[in-house]
């Protein structure tokens, strides 16, 4: 018996045994009954027709004529001659494991010569259209064209753009505006002037004397950076 028993679902002859100790009790009562009575603590011990199922693993009585019986029920032979099936298989698949299955250029291809070959055209063909696909002779020459001129110019190259960040550059991206048709004519211009002194009275009225005096030194000092 191992040191930890684990149990199955109790066949037919394991609940025939354990009923006889808890017929007319409530289930309260009966759960410590059913403990013990797993643990062995209410046998007979004098009854050597007492074991243990070898499939569900509880306490049952053997009432075959030699007692040879190693189960309590039919369910539980079967399981247990399920389980030994398996067992049986696996033991099996461990000494011969399938063969694994080649795959068609395994089988098609003699790769291991110094100078391989197909055995099978049509295999061929369809491999090979993996890695090179048949192309029309222009654009074979398109390709073979541009690998030269790659090879020429040391490599594939990036075209060269120069991105402005803030529009001062001297070369700026070509933009092209498509303006709307329209019968409406545009309205008046007005110019609005404001004196310097306006301005600086707006400014003192909107932000503290010292938020100004940061903002005059970081325009200050960004103007050192561009130059
Ligand atoms: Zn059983």
């Amino acid at each position: 018996m191992t040191a930890k028993t684990t149990y199955k679902n109790p066949g037919d002859g394991a609940i025939e045994y354990a009923s006889q100790f808890v017929e007319s009790l409530s289930i309260e009562e009966a759960m410590p009954v059913i403990k013990s009575l797993m643990k062995g603590e209410l046998n007979d011990t004098s009854d050597k027709r007492i074991k243990r199922c070898s499939y569900c693993n509880y306490y049952w009585r053997d009432d075959s004529l030699r007692n040879t019986k190693k189960t309590c029920c039919d369910d539980c032979k079967k399981g247990i001659k399920t389980l030994q099936r398996r067992e049986q298989r696996e033991r099996e698949a461990l000494l011969n494991p399938k063969p694994k299955k080649k795959t068609k250029r395994e089988t098609n291809y003699v790769y291991w010569l110094e100078y391989p070959y197909w055995i099978n055209e049509y295999e061929m063909l369809k491999q090979s259209w993996k890695y090179e696909s048949p192309q029309s002779s222009t654009k074979v020459n398109q390709i073979f064209a541009a690998k030269e001129r790659a090879e020429r110019i040391g490599g594939k190259q990036k075209s060269k753009r120069v991105v402005p960040y803030n529009g001062d550059e001297a070369e700026q991206p070509k933009t092209f505006v498509n303006f709307v048709k329209s019968n409406k004519k545009p309205g008046e211009v007005t110019v609005s002037h404001i004196e310097k002194e306006q301005i600086d009275t707006y400014f003192l009225n909107r932000y503290s004397e010292r938020h100004l005096k940061l903002e005059r030194r970081r325009a200050v000092l960004s103007g050192d950076k561009k130059v």
